[in-house]
């Protein structure tokens, strides 16, 4: 299924935005420079997933039943010429003039919601607005390890917040601007950038590394992602 407003340019994707707000130097990897990210351990289980995603689908449909609404659509397609962002969406549950976007997690519920995720699911439902001329004032993220099901409140200001970050994100790839950060070691230690970024530190550094503070890069020709 594909839902769009209209045609244009060059749109980021809703994974870029979730890429940026987890790290803003990832679109800068991506868009300006080029460069995939390398395959990491992590990255190879979520490619092993993939690939069990025809089984996966009949089970996320059966989870969907915890939402008691009729109107659901399974992985749908949107764009927005106004917000410059696409995106596919898990599911869109519909009930009278609301659509909430459903997203599915393979892990287990976290305490608290990533906000990576959050804002991921946030432009969804800014794309179904966009898209559908719906309201979107829930949104729903099911964790498929133990089955539970998380609703989120799609508030006024989350949705302005989540603009604010598709601005951020857009700023950087037209002015080419390499993001400086702060991020914590655990996730770079996953990045499939790490290498490109922090070219300097072995791996082993990054147990003992509580917040690695990425130092400014100008020149990023070397130590390209494997
Ligand atoms: S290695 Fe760390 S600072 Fe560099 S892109 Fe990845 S998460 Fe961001």
């Amino acid at each position: 299924m594909f839902l769009s407003e209209s045609s244009s340019d060059e749109p980021l994707s809703v994974s870029d935005l979730k890429q940026f707000v987890y790290c803003p130097r990832i679109p800068y990897f991506m868009h300006i420079l080029g460069f995939r990210e390398r395959v990491t351990e992590c990255m190879k289980e979520g490619v092993e997933s993939e690939d069990r995603l025809v089984r996966l689908e009949e089970r996320r449909r059966k989870l969907a039943k915890k939402l008691n609404v009729n109107g659901k659509l399974f992985n749908v397609s949107l764009y927005s010429e106004r917000l410059g962002l696409f995106g596919l969406v898990d599911c869109v549950v519909v009930h009278g003039s609301e659509a909430s976007p459903v997203e599915f997690k393979s892990s287990s519920k976290p305490k608290k919601v990533s906000e990576n995720h959050l804002i991921q699911l946030v432009a969804y439902a800014l794309l179904l607005e966009s898209c559908m001329k719906k309201v979107s004032k829930k949104g729903y993220i099911i964790y498929e390890k133990h089955d539970e099901l998380l609703e989120v409140s799609i508030t006024e200001g989350l949705k302005r917040y989540t603009i604010k970050k598709i601005d951020e994100m857009k700023r950087v790839i037209a002015e080419e601007v390499f993001p400086e950060t702060k991020q914590p070691a655990s996730k770079c230690v996953s990045c499939g950038y790490r290498k490109l970024c922090q070219p300097y530190i072995p791996k082993s550094l990054y147990s003992f590394a509580g917040v690695y503070k990425a130092p400014r890069r100008t020149d990023t020709s070397e130590g390209a992602a494997e």
